[in-house]
């Protein structure tokens, strides 16, 4: 592979969503939980978005989740970025939704609620959380 691509835009990290970006760069997944409620929710912010509570910890993620939408972006609006791709928003199942892309099969082949695991990519100065099919965790049926 070549590495003459552009370098698609970046993660703008802030005080809230450093540690998310920072986990990331070791390969880890990590949500806001709020330590009043339970609630596990991204993007990590001030306080907690369901009861407001200021008490908040790290919420571990598996990388496990599922496809909720999806749209396939034929047309390239960044060199860095070239067509087609799938941006996706995942269900992970620790209860938070994710704005990712899908990767590792053909955009045609995703589905809604598609079983996938999370694949951190390189780009740029950052490690970014994609996502790719998974098998199903046990036999639904
Ligand atoms: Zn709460």
């Amino acid at each position: 592979m070549s590495d003459a691509a552009p370098t698609p835009p970046q993660p703008q990290p802030d005080a809230y969503t450093q540690p998310f970006w920072d986990a990331c760069q070791r390969q880890s997944l990590e949500a806001a939980r709020c330590e009043d409620c339970g609630h596990c929710f991204l993007p990590p912010g001030p306080c907690c978005p369901q009861c407001w509570s200021a008490e908040l910890s790290v919420c571990p993620l598996s990388g496990r989740g599922r496809v909720y939408s999806f749209g396939i972006y034929r047309r390239s609006y960044h060199p860095g970025l070239p067509a087609p791709y799938v941006v996706a928003l995942v269900e992970l199942e620790e209860g938070p939704r994710l704005v990712s892309n899908v990767v590792g099969c053909m955009p045609e082949d995703v589905r809604i609620d598609m079983p996938l695991r999370v694949r951190f990519e390189a780009s740029g100065e950052f490690v970014l959380p994609r996502f790719e099919p998974a098998e199903e965790e046990g036999a639904r049926r």
